[in-house]
Parts: structure tokens; C-alpha cells; sequence
């Protein structure tokens, strides 16, 4: 990569031009009433919108950039605390929610759909009480081996790093393939009741 970033390098004719400026400007002093009138110009000035050009050579000269392990962490916080960002409700979401809806659990109480768990991940859902985390994966976005064995590996790796990452800070982690939730979904929620007994808060309260 290229210590210079694209937007950094300049024109031989914008070279001259910046040369001329810089020995007509040189040692010139400005009094503090312009130095603010240039300050204050500068903080409201409005800026021209990238050209789809411009857009292209900045996405250009930023891919492939290593990032910091802090930088990641930094970018993985940004973006689940963004109150902007967009949530799914795939079809499959939808179909453990109502399982666990008539199992009697209670959304925003018992379950909640799209939680931010600490640093690590947005997860499909949460249950508190028992600390359980149940994430569908559609079988092509998440690679199923059954379906899409070949596309879209690094998805499946990043899967379980993050599955590993949530198992160690003690959540216990269920996984269910869109086609094991389009085949029975009151399977899939039965396996988490079973091995966990799934605690309803809701109705202790009540
Ligand atoms: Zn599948």
C-alpha cells in the first residue's frame, strides 16, 4: 500500500499552483480578527459532494487496509451502538419468536430479538434469565453444508469465532440452520428447553 493516500497525491499542475500560493502567502501575518473569520469560514463552510469518481478512488486506496485488533473492536462498538442501525426480521426469526411466544415467553421481558451482547455481536435472540442465545442462520448467507457448501466460507468462520467468543463470556449458544427451523422450529426451541429448562421471568413477576 502506498504511504500516500490517493487524495494526498497531487497534480503536477496543482503542484505549481500550490507553490505559486505558498510564496505569495509566505509570512504574512493575519490579524486575530481574519485568523477567526477564516476559522469560523472553515467550520461552516459547505463542501462539495464526491463525484462517483472521487468515491471510487477513495473506496480504492482504503481496501485492503490492515486493521488494528482495537481498530476492529472500535468499529464492532460503533456499530451496535449506532441507534441508526437496521435490524432483520427474517421469516425464520419470526418462527422462533412465535415458538417462544407460545411457549409463553414474553418479548421484551423473557426474550429480546436483535440484542447487543457487550462488545461481541448482535444476537437473534437473548434470554436473560438462563443467559441463552439462539441465532438462526439462513443457509446461504451462513454457508449451510447441506445447501451451500461452498459459498461464502469466511461467513461460516467468523460464525464461529463469534459463537466461541459469546460460549467463553458464559452465554450458552444455539444455533439453528434456516432449513432445521423451516423443517420443525418447535424442535429447535424444544432442544433449548430440554437441555436448559427455559426460566419464564414474566410470570414469577406476575
Ligand atoms: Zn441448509
Amino acid at each position: 500500500m502506498n504511504s500516500t493516500s490517493t487524495w494526498q497525491r497531487r497534480s503536477d499542475a496543482q503542484k505549481k499552483r500550490f507553490a505559486k500560493y505558498a510564496v505569495w502567502n509566505k509570512g504574512k501575518q493575519l490579524s486575530t480578527k481574519t485568523r477567526r473569520k477564516m476559522s469560523i469560514s472553515a467550520k461552516t463552510r459547505k463542501r462539495t459532494p464526491c463525484t462517483e469518481k472521487t468515491k471510487k478512488l477513495l473506496s480504492a486506496s482504503l481496501k485492503g487496509r490492515a486493521l488494528s485488533v482495537e481498530h476492529k473492536r472500535k468499529l464492532r462498538v460503533a456499530t451496535l451502538a449506532n441507534p441508526n442501525r437496521k435490524f432483520s426480521n427474517t421469516k425464520i426469526e419470526q418462527k422462533i419468536a412465535a415458538e417462544l411466544e407460545n411457549r409463553g415467553l414474553v418479548r421484551n421481558i423473557d426474550f429480546f430479538q436483535n440484542f447487543g451482547i457487550a462488545d461481541i455481536k448482535n444476537v437473534d435472540f437473548f434470554l436473560p434469565q438462563q443467559s441463552i442465545v439462539i441465532e438462526c442462520d439462513g443457509c446461504y448467507w451462513h454457508s449451510c453444508q447441506l445447501h451451500y457448501p461452498n459459498v461464502r466460507q469466511e461467513y461460516r468462520k467468523l460464525d464461529n469465532i463469534t459463537a466461541e467468543r459469546l460460549k467463553r463470556a458464559g452465554y450458552s449458544v444455539y444455533r439453528f440452520w434456516e432449513h432445521e427451523i423451516n423443517q420443525s422450529a418447535n424442535a429447535c426451541v424444544e432442544k433449548c428447553y430440554n437441555e436448559k429448562k427455559l426460566l419464564v421471568i414474566s410470570k414469577e413477576a406476575g
